[in-house]
């Protein structure tokens, strides 16, 4: 299916995508069919590139220039020359093996432009010591660095969600991994024949672990689950023959198929009351085992679940009391490995396995869980128990989940037993913030003063945003500056809309009141007249009061007398219009922002958002405009 789907994706890519090519040097460009100004890059046909290589970001051809956005399938594939290659920040994509088989590479930083990679693009560059990884991938590539068998280390940006299949295979230099917790999804045989890996930092975020995925990593010594996981993989640590130590989480429900076959240095395995499915061959042919516990939750155990293990020394403790519990294979203990049934288990567990430990002492114990959280006491007993809870980093125990509080606790063994150790945090205040105008506030939350884990979290609470209040515009006379209308905050004091200052009219200021009606009568005469004589003086007789309209609205409205190139200013529609100005003129909303301005022309127009007050400035003539 996936092979089908890639090749889908090539030929769709060569047949369409990418249709113009030119050469330039070693390089080959191919034009992204669905965006012309793009092109992926890579070698020219039948040449080589050796040694160390820039890819440009951008590239020109035929008087255009494109920019290089992706790295074509199989761009560099087989160049076993090219020691460096540099990717430009342009390229989002890289496609399918681009450079694998580059056995001579040593080091590659995949910028952060690159979002999405194909398969394959490294597999087998045997020489890579070094790799940088985008912090913009979300899926490391199927077979990405397959038989890389330079890498010591890899960093996989906590951007990634799912690593691809075969993603690590064959890594046999890789020593240590670390997945960052975003990661949710392994891929098959990802990190399998990785045979130097000692060390892996498996997060708290895997659910879904395919099969194989650390098959054959023979250095591997141990292995915590974490309680995302609910089902353990297929083959997971198959032939991890230095496993010495693996905790199974009580989230664990299903054990896969083969999962640890031939982990022959495992001495013990706790299996916790949450299981429900061993699967067939589970831990065949682990020879090193001694002992066993299998809780009353197992209802199905597979074939073979126990063939090849040790039958002299091997005991297998088992809660159930049945000789063979229905849905168990009847040859699930193909080595007659020694059984020990009814026995009675104390389950002692956390409640947070950050917080603390819980240790089970007693005597007649088979087997002690390592993990501190679920410990077992085999084969029936009378006997009394020691449970000890002990903190981490001071983090307090309270009580167990019965309501008892002694600690260490001594219980009586009658039966199978549960008990939870229940740990708190320290609770420290995070101060409320109170919101202002502008600034956002937060609720009061609590975090732990030990560990830093936020208990309640603190909530962000909106700016008020401004209390506005107007600024009243101030009219200028002759010999006295004006203000616009402005506003400012209540409650801040802080300026919204600034006042500017309007000039002192000057000394023709009383003869011109006369004229400003003219004015007004020339904007009706043109054809606003219908908005501006109803706006100024509604219900008036026409010429007077369009006077007096001037005169008492806009007195500082000023314009001198001529014949033929006498000042008008009026508005036709959303237009204001300004006839004969001599100096440049600004346009003004009610709040004082200035919203328009033009050059001075013999007809200079300023259109404006709609219905308001407008106030016009040109020189020191100032006049005021409503537009309905
Ligand atoms: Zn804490
Ligand atoms: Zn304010």
């Amino acid at each position: 299916m996936r092979k089908i789907a890639s090749l889908f994706l090539v030929s769709m890519i060569a047949g369409q995508a990418w249709a113009e090519e030119f050469t330039i040097g070693d390089l080959e460009y191919s034009v992204d069919f669905r965006n012309k100004t793009e092109v992926s890059v890579g070698k020219a046909y039948s040449t080589k590139p050796s040694g160390s290589i820039v890819l440009p970001s951008t590239v020109d051809n035929d008087g255009k220039t494109y920019t290089v956005t992706s790295i074509s399938d199989g761009a560099f594939s087989g160049c076993d020359e090219l020691t460096s290659v540099t990717i430009p920040n342009t390229v989002t994509y890289i496609s399918y093996g681009a450079f694998s088989g580059c056995t001579s590479l040593t080091s590659i930083i995949i910028p952060n432009s690159v979002t999405l990679v194909s398969n394959y693009i490294f597999e087998g560059c045997s020489g890579l010591t070094s790799v940088t990884i985008s912090n913009a991938l979300t899926k490391i590539g199927s077979y990405m660095f397959k038989d890389c068998s330079s890498l010591t280390s890899v960093t996989i940006p906590n951007s990634v969600t799912e690593i691809g299949e075969y993603a690590f295979r064959g890594c046999s230099g890789l020593t240590s991994i670390t997945i960052p917790n975003s990661v949710k999804t392994i891929g098959n045989t990802a990190f399998a024949e990785c045979t130097s890996l000692e060390s892996i930092t498996f997060p708290n975020s895997v659910t879904s672990i395919g099969y194989s995925v650390f098959s054959g990593c023979s250095a591997l010594t141990s292995f915590v689950f974490p309680d995302s996981v609910t089902s353990i993989g297929g083959s997971m640590f198959y032939e991890c023959v230095g496993l010495t130590s693996v905790v199974i989480s009580d989230s664990v429900k299903t054990i896969g198929s083969s999962a640890f076959y031939g982990c022959t240095s495992l001495t013990s395995i706790n299996i916790p009351n949450s299981v429900t499915s061993i699967g067939s061959t589970a831990f065949r042919n682990c020879s090193g085992l001694t002992s066993v516990t299998v809780p009353i939750s197992v209802k199905e155990m597979g074939t073979s679940a126990f063939a090849g293990c040790n039958s002299t020394s091997t005991i297998i403790y088992i809660e159930h009391t049945s000789s063979q519990p229905s849905g168990w294979a009847s040859n699930w203990n193909f080595s007659n490995c020694t059984v020990k049934r009814g026995c009675k288990v104390i389950y002692a567990s956390v409640n947070n396995k950050d917080l603390g430990t819980v240790a089970v002492d007693g005597s007649n114990y088979a087997v002690k869980g390592n993990d501190g959280s679920i410990w077992y006491l085999a084969e029936t007993t009378n006997g009394t128990a020691t449970l000890t809870p002990t903190s981490k980093g001071e983090h307090p125990f309270t009580n167990w989940d019965d309501g008892n509080t002694e600690n260490p606790r001594t219980i009586n063994v009658t039966g199978s037993q549960k008990y939870t150790a229940l740990f708190g945090h320290v609770e420290a205040i995070d101060e409320a913030v109170a919101p202002t105008c502008t600034t956002t506030g937060r609720t009061e939350g609590k975090h732990c003063s030990i560990c830093n884990a936020v208990l309640v979290a603190q909530e962000e609470i909106a700016a008020l945003g401004h209390t506005v209040v107007v600024d009243e515009a101030v009219t200028p006379t002759a010999t006295k500056t004006g203000l616009t209308e402005g506003s400012h905050c209540s409650v801040c004091n802080a300026t919204i809309v600034a006042q500017e200052i309007i000039p002192a009219l000057g000394e023709q200021g009383g003869g011109n009141e006369n004229q400003s009606g003219n004015e007004n009568q020339g904007g009706n005469n043109e054809g606003g007249n219908g908005n501006q004589g109803g706006n100024e003086n509604p219900g008036g007789n026409e010429g007077g009061n369009e006077n007096q309209s001037g005169n008492e609205n806009n007195p500082a409205t000023s314009v001198s007398e001529s014949a033929d190139n006498e000042l008008n200013i009026y508005a036709y529609g959303n237009v204001i219009v300004v006839e004969n100005a001599t100096e440049e003129i600004f346009v003004y909303n009610a709040m004082g922002g200035l919203v328009g301005r033009d050059a001075a022309l013999n007809v200079s127009t300023i259109t404006v958002n709609g219905a308001g007050v407008y106030i016009v400035k040109t020189g020191n003539i100032v006049k005021r405009v409503v537009i309905n």
